[in-house]
Formats: structure tokens, C-alpha cells, sequence
């Protein structure tokens, strides 16, 4: 006797939408959460919910975003699908696999009209990608324009009403810990019980979606490297690898790059700066571009304007773990002080020291004062102001010291100064489970592992060292309903 056709493990982004188009099939499906109710939604819950789709331009788009009365006085500029591509290609390296590149990029756009025919609800992000204009025009930028109504809160409360409306279980406080594997197939998963042992549910077939490795510091120094045990988890604590074990031991092939990971600047001295589901996303420090960033020695150590944000913020925590103490400061003036997002830098007990000079500011933060004052000295003399300060494009306004700060460049000589102390913070690993484009999970030699599927952080391949930002919600709902769509 079966306990249910399909069961997915990970009440995620990508378990919901594999379980809602299971379940749209008409299948039985079981959806099993680690985290209890008030813990659920996985790293899902903690995201700004943006999400990078490929569209031909705001008229694309404008009859499955929400209506808003800016909209007449918007540019959205188009990201076709070979742009999305490039994008992958360049920020990964050539290390993205291309199969499921090809795949996330053609799909993203219906998978989200397909999830908004659901009762999921999007709409421009305004206050993250666009700029507003001296004219009150609103200019979007960097290729990510598309939003959950409510970020990561409001997609899984969506989620879970969805998963209600369709009729299906979701079941939560279940820490699955092995797959039943059964001549061949797998048919089904065990679960941990609270006297320490493991209760069995059967299937047809498991649609794994419980997230990446990134909360087990164990294995995050095993994989990543030494120190990174010491970064902070942005996201859900439940995400130790139970299921890339499970997957494993049955013979599934690792998939992607299990060296590196997603990891940003974060808020380094402010209490509970690890899976708070108060503050979830505020926590990340993202307006870097416009100003400078400095470690402990007063010295920069990075180029803050390479790229738009959104093509260098997954790679950056990295280089803040690299300084010395693991932490470094964002520096702005009053000037570049509005131009901050307001969500993240107006955080309540937010990390923050402010003074009228830099001399001051540097002994606040306790950082040599020559040196931070000649690190600025420098960068504000090297400024070539022949060129106009434009944030919505990649402006080429550079700063010619070393290292380079390629664009944005806008010397800080206006007190009061500020500095947001900034630390490392892991958001998802990249490694995970080898599959083909429906999900199927692999074997080392490709063949397939019968009944068993995967989608979300879990499926490995997409990305490498570094990510375009909406990508990960992008891929979970793409895949996930694949995923749910053949199991
Ligand atoms: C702070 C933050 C902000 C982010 N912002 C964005 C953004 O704006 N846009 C974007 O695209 N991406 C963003 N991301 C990345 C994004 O969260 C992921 O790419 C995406 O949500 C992953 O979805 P998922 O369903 O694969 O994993 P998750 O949402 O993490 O879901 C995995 C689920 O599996 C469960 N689980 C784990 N182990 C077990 C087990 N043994 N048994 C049962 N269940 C288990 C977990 O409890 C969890 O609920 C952000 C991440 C964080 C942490």
C-alpha cells in the first residue's frame, strides 16, 4: 500500500512547484519538511523572491506583473535568452552546464506565468534594480526586473496556499534520512522518529528538493575549504546535506562544482545575524557599487564597480572572508548616503559607525587612520570626473588606483562619512546531485536511478565560483515543475 504517488522532500521553491505540477496531474502527492511549520519555507522564505526571466521588454511582461501606476513612466530593458546565457557563461566561466542553461533560459518566463496562473503573484522591483531619473523616469538595470509580491515570505505563504487549494499534504518537523531502494528504484523515503528510529513511507516515485549543504559547517570546511566554517547562514538552518547523503548511498552521481558557493556581504556585528526569519534578507549590504570597501587595514582590496551588483555580490562574501578577522567596511558619504537601499541599510540595530571625517570614522571602526585616510586620499584623486556619475549604466567613471574601481567611482569628500562593518555569508552551495533536464537523477555513468528526481539547490551543474542574481528561484521553479511533471 502506498503512502502517496509522488513524495517530495524540501517545502522550498523548488519542492512546492515540482509538488503543485504533480500534483496538477492528478498524482497523490506528499510533500515532507524538515522544519517545523513557524521554521518552514527553507532558504525560499528568506529571499527578496527575485527572479531572473528572459522578456522581450515591460510590454511582455506587463499583463503577469502587478499593475502599478509607474509602469507609463518605466524602461524595462529586454533580456532575451541569449543574453540570460551569456550572462551564465560569463559569470561561471564556461563552467555552467549547457544543457540545463539552455533549459532555465527558454522556460523561466512560462514556468513564471504558469506559477501566476496558480495564484503566485509578481511585479517590477522597483526599490532593488531600478533607478529613478532627475526626470521621474524609472530605469530597470542588470537584467533581473521580476519579483514575488511579498519576497520570500509572501512566495511561500502563495506556495502554501496553493498546495492547499490542490488538495495535497504537506507534512512538517520530517527530517528524511535515507530512500528505501528497492531492485533497483527507489520507492520511497525513511524518516527520523522522535525515539531515534526510522518510520517508512512508500511511493511511486521521490522528487528530492531539500537545498544544498551551505548549514553544515562540517561539511562546509570539507568541501569548501578551511574557514568557511566560520561564515554566516543567511538562510535556513535545515540545509546539512541529509539528502545528497541519501542520494549518494543509492548510487547517485554528484553533480556542479562542490568547491565553491554563493556567499555575500552581511551585516558582521549585529546579534542573530544567522537564519533570522525577522530580518531574512535586510541583512545583506548590496549599494557596495557606489562606494568603497575597506578591510581592517584601512586598505581596499576588491574592484566595488566590475559589474552591476548582481554579477558580482554572490562572489564577493568570498573575498570579505579572504581580509584579515574575516570582516571589512562598506564606506559612503553623505552624498552616496540616500542613494543606499533603504531595506537593507535602514535594518534596525543595523552594523553602522558615522562621523564627520574619515580620520574620526577610521578610529570608531578601529582601523589605522593614516592608512584609511590615504586609501581615500588616493581613490578620490584618481577619479576621472571628465566623466558623468550614472548609476543606472555602467558609466566607465573610474577610479585609476590599485586595485581598480571600474565604474561609479564618486569621491567620498562630504561628512558626515558612514561605515557598515561587513562579514561573509553563505548563502547555498553549489554542488549537488547530477540529473538530465527533466530532473531524472544520474548515476556516475548516466544511466538513471528509477523513481527518483531532483530540482532546486539540490541539482548541481548550473552554477560555478560565482551567479547572476534571480537565478536560484528562476531554476527551482523551472526545474522543480519538470521534476513534478514526470514523477
Ligand atoms: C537570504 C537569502 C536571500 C536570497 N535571495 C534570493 C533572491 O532574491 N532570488 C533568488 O533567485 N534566490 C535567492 N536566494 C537563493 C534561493 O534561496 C535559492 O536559490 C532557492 O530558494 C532554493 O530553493 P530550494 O527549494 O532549492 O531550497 P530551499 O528553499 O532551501 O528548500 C529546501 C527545503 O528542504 C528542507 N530539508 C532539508 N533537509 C531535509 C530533510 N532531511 N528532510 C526534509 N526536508 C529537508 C529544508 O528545511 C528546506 O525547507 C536567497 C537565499 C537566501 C538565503
Amino acid at each position: 500500500m502506498l503512502d502517496a504517488d509522488v513524495i517530495v522532500v524540501g517545502g522550498g521553491n523548488a519542492g512546492f512547484t515540482a509538488a503543485h505540477a504533480a500534483a496538477m496531474r492528478g498524482r497523490k502527492v506528499l510533500l515532507l519538511e524538515k522544519g517545523a511549520a513557524d521554521m518552514a519555507g527553507g532558504n525560499s522564505y528568506y529571499t527578496a523572491g527575485a527572479t531572473r526571466i528572459s522578456h522581450a521588454g515591460l510590454d511582455d511582461i506587463a499583463d503577469f506583473v502587478e499593475p502599478d501606476k509607474r509602469h507609463s513612466v518605466t524602461e524595462v530593458p529586454p533580456y532575451p535568452a541569449a543574453e540570460y546565457t551569456a550572462d551564465l557563461e560569463k559569470v561561471t566561466e564556461g563552467r555552467n552546464d549547457s544543457a540545463l542553461t539552455e533549459v532555465l533560459v527558454s522556460e523561466s518566463q512560462q514556468t513564471l506565468r504558469w506559477l501566476n496562473s496558480l495564484g503566485l503573484k509578481y511585479r517590477l522591483m522597483y526599490e532593488r534594480q531600478a533607478y529613478e531619473r532627475p526626470d521621474g523616469t524609472f530605469l530597470f538595470w542588470g537584467g533581473l526586473h521580476v519579483g514575488n509580491v511579498g519576497g520570500g515570505e509572501g512566495l511561500i505563504a502563495d506556495h502554501t496556499r496553493v498546495a492547499a487549494e490542490l488538495g495535497y499534504e504537506v507534512r512538517y518537523g520530517q527530517q528524511v534520512q535515507e530512500l528505501v531502494y528497492d531492485g533497483g528504484k527507489v520507492t520511497g523515503v525513511r524518516v527520523a522518529q522522535p525515539d531515534g528510529t526510522l518510520a517508512e513511507l512508500r511511493s511511486e516515485s521521490v522528487v528530492l528538493a531539500a537545498g544544498g549543504f551551505e548549514s553544515s559547517p562540517d561539511w562546509r570546511r570539507q568541501h569548501l575549504g578551511k574557514g568557511w566554517e566560520n561564515a554566516k547562514v543567511r538562510g535556513t538552518p535545515y540545509n546539512t546535506g541529509d539528502l545528497i547523503s541519501a542520494a549518494l548511498a543509492v548510487g547517485a552521481g554528484r553533480g556542479g562544482d562542490w568547491n565553491t558557493c554563493h556567499s555575500v556581504q552581511w551585516d558582521a556585528f549585529t546579534a542573530q545575524n544567522e537564519s533570522n526569519r525577522e530580518l531574512t534578507n535586510r541583512l545583506t549590504r548590496q549599494s557596495y557599487p557606489l562606494g568603497i570597501i575597506v578591510n581592517n587595514e584601512g586598505k581596499r582590496f576588491l574592484d566595488e564597480g566590475a559589474d552591476f551588483r548582481n554579477y558580482t555580490y554572490a562572489k564577493y562574501g568570498k573575498e570579505i572572508l579572504a581580509q584579515p578577522g574575516s570582516t571589512a567596511y562598506q564606506i559612503f558619504d553623505a552624498t552616496l548616503r540616500p542613494m543606499l537601499r533603504t531595506e537593507e541599510y535602514e535594518m534596525p540595530g543595523i552594523s553602522v559607525e558615522t562621523a564627520d571625517t574619515i580620520e574620526e570614522l577610521a578610529a570608531k571602526i578601529k582601523v589605522p587612520a593614516e592608512d584609511l585616510a590615504k586609501t581615500v586620499a588616493d581613490y578620490n584623486g584618481s577619479i576621472d570626473r571628465s566623466i558623468t556619475f550614472d548609476p543606472t549604466v555602467k558609466d566607465g567613471r573610474k577610479a585609476d588606483v590599485e586595485p581598480v574601481k571600474s565604474n561609479w567611482a564618486a569621491p567620498l569628500e562630504t561628512g558626515p562619512f558612514y561605515a557598515y562593518g561587513v562579514t561573509c555569508g553563505i548563502t547555498f552551495t553549489f554542488g549537488g546531485i547530477k540529473s538530465d533536464t527533466h530532473g531524472r537523477v544520474l548515476n556516475d555513468d548516466g544511466g538513471h536511478i528509477g523513481g527518483l528526481y531532483v530540482c532546486g539547490e539540490m541539482l548541481g551543474g548550473l552554477f560555478s565560483a560565482n551567479y547572476p542574481g534571480g537565478s536560484g528561484l528562476a531554476a527551482g521553479s523551472v526545474f522543480g515543475r519538470r521534476a513534478g511533471t514526470l514523477a
